[in-house]
């Protein structure tokens, strides 16, 4: 089964990570930090350890196992690039992602330093797939901006970018080498307004840059009720998606076990969960 998803740019959400640590402005309301938070210390439940950094080998083949193509949000609940996730670990995610092919992955960090480092050496053989998308957070301009760079010099085929929760006018930004930018206001208990024009700032240079433009929420207190229409409609828009077949269930077993092959090697053969079809 996949984990279905409310998130409105994506089908689905994978987490073979849990967990998290703040590091920027956006992230002072973490709704994943606020989940997990409610569940520590309840035995037996994903989050019983809270918000915690956790590993979660046994999610790993979990792509395989889902028979349509889906737009996956890689750790929707934490942070792939984190310092405390081992390099052998993101090396193991990323096969997953190249060998799960029928899927495409949207892999989110604010960590972009180390995804720079890791797709220019460590990476390489997943920074150019097509059906891997690489993006960074955007808040503000201090620490959000910053991140637009390290993303770029990134040697990823398909990059962007989700500018949620946007807390102040980001004026010009280069948007040259980015594929997709996803808009959104701050949700939730104590959310910090969006100003219409910051975001109509950034529609137009996506407009003028020829990026596809995605306009998640207003968000607020109540978000429903604030919606996502931006001038009387929605941006649904998203970048080219690639789609290949997806393997009957024998050979998708059989791409689980090759993978697991691999991935046990890279992960000094610790036991992993195997996906049976
Ligand atoms: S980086 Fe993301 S997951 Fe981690 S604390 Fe910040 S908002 Fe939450």
């Amino acid at each position: 089964m996949s984990v279905q998803t409310s998130i409105e740019w994506t089908d689905a959400t994978w987490n073979p990570v849990r967990g998290c640590t703040k590091i920027s402005p956006g992230c002072k309301h973490c709704y994943a930090e606020i989940f997990a938070e409610r569940f520590r210390g309840v035995q037996g439940h994903p989050y019983e350890q809270g918000f915690d950094l956790r590993l979660v080998p046994e999610k790993l083949t979990e792509p395989f196992a889902w028979r349509s193509p889906k737009l996956v949000f890689v750790n929707s609940m934490s942070d792939l690039f984190q310092d405390g996730v081992p390099e052998e670990y993101v090396r193991a995610v990323s096969r997953v992602m190249t060998t799960a092919d029928w899927h495409t992955y949207q892999v989110l960090t604010k960590r972009s330093e180390r995804l720079r480092e890791l797709l220019s050496e460590k990476l390489q053989f997943a920074a150019d797939q097509e059906h891997i998308w690489w993006g960074v957070s955007v808040e503000d301009r201090k620490y959000g901006l910053p991140r637009v760079d390290h993303l770029r010099q990134a040697p990823a085929r398909v990059r962007f970018l989700s500018i949620e929760p946007l807390l102040e006018d980001l004026g010009k930004i280069d948007l040259s080498g980015i594929a997709w930018v996803i808009v959104g206001g701050e949700s939730g208990p104590g959310a910090r307004p969006m100003k219409r024009e910051w975001v109509v700032n950034i529609r137009r240079q996506c407009r003028m840059q020829g990026v596809p433009f995605f306009f998640k929420q207003w968000g607020g207190v109540r978000k429903a009720r604030a919606g996502r229409l931006l001038d009387n409609r929605t941006y649904d828009e998203y970048p080219k998606r690639v789609t290949k077949p997806v393997p009957d269930r024998a050979r998708a077993a059989a791409f689980s076990q090759a993978f697991l092959r691999i991935v046990q090697e890279l992960l000094n053969h610790q036991p992993l969960v195997q996906f049976t079809a």
